[in-house]
């Protein structure tokens, strides 16, 4: 596996002033180090996108297309680099690692091709209006490191299909696939319209405050997130905030319990419930609650917790050290406060692993069910009435996803629709597509990613309103 690389500044793979250690979560030793940037690149990668971007913004939408589809390509090439790379950096299972790459490329390629024409507002009595869009400038995608690759694409394309040029900050634990995507541009796109920093979580607030900036991109915590829209208001800078969840699934009575245990399994402990949208908080009716717990308990149980590169793990270490240590303090009070459901086992050796943990019995205002875990840990509470699960869903200051799980599809929808969430989804989970729009409401986010209205985020609209002077009196 490849371990030594270059930051990418104005086209070239340059080396950082220092390099720090990239921790495999599997093992906790470092396999690689990472280039560190100094402020003065930062500078310098900022000023390379901003002399890029009007030659960049000069090309036709289909000429910047294909710069974008040679990329997917370069990437469909190093598809298995990409992936054993995530999971050494990242954690997660390689069919996981690998499913996050094939996604990541066919978001590139679906967002390459979307377009925003003119839109003729009106068109009578000599009065022409139209609205079209102009690129921003230069924008900063800053990403986390759960799904460090598919997360920056998602931001990438959308601002270079629409004549932007970007600089990208990764997550100081998992910047790696993010250096490999850097490599792989600097042969394909022009110099500096991508550019690649990599810091140890200091440059966040020069790269979001630096006024060259137009626009923010940042997926992350809510925490972080207030701090780059507060560091954004002095330029008045565009941002797009996808931020934390909380996010609960509701299973009504018509569903049996084996089908709604098996699904809220998954969309909880997937990525080792490292994911803004995994299930948060699982809400079941008091009735089903016994035998619910028996499914999820069967499954909780048979989660195979290794290193990711091993075949046949489904669950990976958690990603980081500081992760690992909250979600285990998080579990410990659970378990202090409730009443144990099921405990997966888990490899004895290092490695951040935590066992997947099911918890039953706590009060609403419980940690666990109050904060983001983000983590394989999930609490599972009753109901009995429907406006009550669907009041205490929404008693939360996120509003990022959610699921109702019902046979009645039209009752399960109408639950959703009164659910506060950027997106709710019946009967499935984690249907993430990049033609459709993707936002938090309340404090889970700001503005959208996919679909023509994330495209629209990364430009400027202008209205233009003509008349005709054929009309004034001579
Ligand atoms: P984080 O907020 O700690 O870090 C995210 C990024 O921000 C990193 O690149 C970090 O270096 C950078 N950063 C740190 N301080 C900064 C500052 N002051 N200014 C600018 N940038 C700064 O988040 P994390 O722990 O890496 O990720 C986990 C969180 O991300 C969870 O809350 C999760 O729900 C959320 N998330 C949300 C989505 C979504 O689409 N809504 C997707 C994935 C993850």
């Amino acid at each position: 596996m490849k371990t030594d690389f270059k930051l990418l500044i104005d086209g070239k793979l340059v080396d950082g002033v220092s390099t720090f250690d990239v921790v495999n979560p599997a093992t906790e030793e470092s396999f690689a180090q990472c280039p560190r940037a100094s402020e003065a690149m930062l500078d310098e990668a900022v000023a390379a996108a901003k002399a890029a971007q009007p030659a960049w913004a000069a090309l036709s939408a289909d000429e910047r297309q294909a710069y974008l589809n040679k990329l997917a390509d370069a990437m469909e090439a190093h598809h298995e680099e990409f992936g054993r790379l995530l999971t050494a950096e990242q954690g997660k299972p390689l069919d996981q690692a690998m499913y996050e790459i094939g996604g990541s490329i066919y978001t590139i390629r679906a967002i390459a091709a979307m377009r925003l024409p003119d839109q003729t507002m009106r068109d009578a009595g000599g009065n022409t209006i139209i609205e079209h869009r102009t690129p921003l400038g230069v924008c900063a995608a800053i990403t986390p490191w759960n799904f460090p690759v598919i997360l920056l694409v998602g931001k990438m394309a959308p601002c270079l299909i629409t004549g932007n040029t970007m600089v990208a900050k990764p997550a100081p634990t998992t910047p790696l696939t993010t250096l490999l995507l850097a490599e792989l541009a600097a042969d394909i796109l022009p110099a500096g319209v991508f550019n690649v920093v990599c810091d140890q979580n200091e440059l966040g607030p020069k790269l979001t405050g630096h006024p060259d900036i137009a626009k923010v991109s940042f997926t992350g915590s809510t925490a972080t997130g207030k701090k780059v829209m507060a560091s954004a208001a002095e330029g008045v800078k565009r941002v797009t905030l996808e931020l934390g969840g909380n996010d609960a699934a509701i299973v009504l009575d018509d569903v049996p319990a084996k089908v709604a245990a098996e699904k809220v399994y998954n969309g909880a402990m997937a990525n080792a419930g490292q994911i803004c949208v995994a299930i948060k908080r699982a809400y079941v009716p008091t009735a089903m609650y016994d035998e619910f717990c028996a499914e999820i308990a069967k499954l909780t149980k048979a989660a195979v917790v290794d290193d990711g590169s091993k075949q046949g793990a489904t669950v990976g270490p958690v990603q980081n050290k500081m992760q690992y240590d909250k979600v285990l303090a998080m579990i410990a009070d659970a378990k202090a406060n409730g009443t144990l459901i099921a405990e997966a086992a888990k490899p004895d050796k290092a490695g951040y692993f935590i066992a997947p943990t099911v918890i039953g019995g706590l009060s609403d205002d419980a940690p666990l069910v109050a904060e983001e875990q983000f983590g394989p840990v999930l609490p599972v509470l009753t109901y009995d009435d429907i406006e009550d699960v669907i009041q205490r869903a929404n008693d939360s200051p996120f509003g990022l996803g959610g699921t109702v799980w019902g046979m009645d599809q039209l009752r399960a929808m109408d639950v959703a629709r009164r659910i506060n969430s950027g997106t709710v989804w019946v009967n499935q989970h984690l249907a993430i597509d990049p033609n459709i729009p993707f936002r938090g409401s309340k404090q889970s986010g700001l503005g959208s990613e996919h679909g023509t209205a994330g495209l629209m985020e990364y430009t400027q609209a202008h209205i233009i309103n003509a008349v005709s002077l054929e009309a004034e009196p001579a």
